[in-house]
């Protein structure tokens, strides 16, 4: 028996989405008032709501039944915390969170954000907003280590004449604090969001070290959990996080498994057009 395992990134009020809105157009926002009437067919259908670590350990157990649920939010945008926690704790539910540490960390924001503001700032027509946001300029976009990133901002910046943003949209240490003290997850989603498999060992070695790192200095038990930046894993990955002892592992492919796979966990992306009576 397998859980559902529910995958958010953003949440605001429909005030605060500004006039274009790449994370809105991506579908990685939705509306606080979508996500609460999403919370409220959870209470009213009775699900029993589990962290992505709880799950796990009654996997283990074999007491896992058709009505259990996961909420999880990768990212660790600020919005979680002013906007979905108080859902949550109204609601009396645990989530787990996958923040990007390093931009918790740091206080900053990362390319991904800083390239897609340069695109909000821009009077695109629907193919190249397109383009911007899923198309080939995107993949070409996440390509690109780091370093790479952000010399196609300075690019793309120059070549639009406009100033992409660093403002912080990450939720601090303390807030990320703050979650685990009110008992909700937080697990790894790496440490500044690179395509896993696209590293070189070394390269690996380090990311896995520095996101083990803050999340000691989170303060967080041993038994931890990991979602894969942007879904992509590899079985020589599964073995390296096996290696450091992760437990389990969610990607963000929808497709139903029949038997539970602790490095593979499927997840459903809720999207702005999701039809709840998936849920
Ligand atoms: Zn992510």
């Amino acid at each position: 028996m397998n859980a559902k395992v529910l995958m958010f990134h953003r949440v605001l009020p429909k005030s605060k989405f500004g006039g274009i809105n790449a994370y809105k157009d991506r579908g990685t926002l939705i509306s606080e008032s979508f996500f609460e009437s999403i919370i409220k067919k959870i209470i009213t259908s009775k699900k029993r709501v589990l962290t992505l670590l709880d799950y796990h350990i009654l996997q283990e157990k074999n007491e896992i039944n058709s009505n259990d649920l996961v909420l999880t939010f990768d990212d660790g945008y600020k919005d979680n915390f002013e906007y979905v926690l108080p859902i949550l704790e109204k609601y009396h539910l645990k989530a787990t969170f996958y923040p990007t540490l390093k931009y918790c960390f740091e206080g900053n924001s990362s390319p991904l954000d800083a390239y897609y503001s340069i695109g909000d700032q821009l009077a695109l027509d629907l193919e190249q907003r397109q383009d911007w946001i899923t198309g080939e300029q995107k993949k070409h976009f996440l390509s690109l280590n780091y370093a790479g990133q952000k010399e196609f901002n300075h690019f793309l910046s120059k070549k639009h004449r406009k100033t992409p943003t660093n403002k912080a949209l990450y939720m601090s240490v303390e807030q990320l604090k703050q979650l685990l003290s009110l008992g909700h997850e937080i697990g790894a989603h790496s440490y500044h969001h690179p395509i896993l498999t696209q590293m070189s060992p070394e390269d690996l070695m380090e990311e896995l070290a520095r996101t083990a790192n803050c999340l000691d200095l989170l303060g967080l038990p041993r038994d931890r959990t990991f979602a894969y930046p942007d879904g992509v894993y590899s079985e020589p990955i599964i073995s390296k996080l096996k290696q450091e002892g992760y437990l389990s592992a969610c990607t963000v492919e929808a497709k139903p498994v029949h038997s539970y796979q602790p490095f593979k966990i499927p997840r459903l992306f809720i999207h702005p057009d999701y039809d709840l009576t998936a849920i």
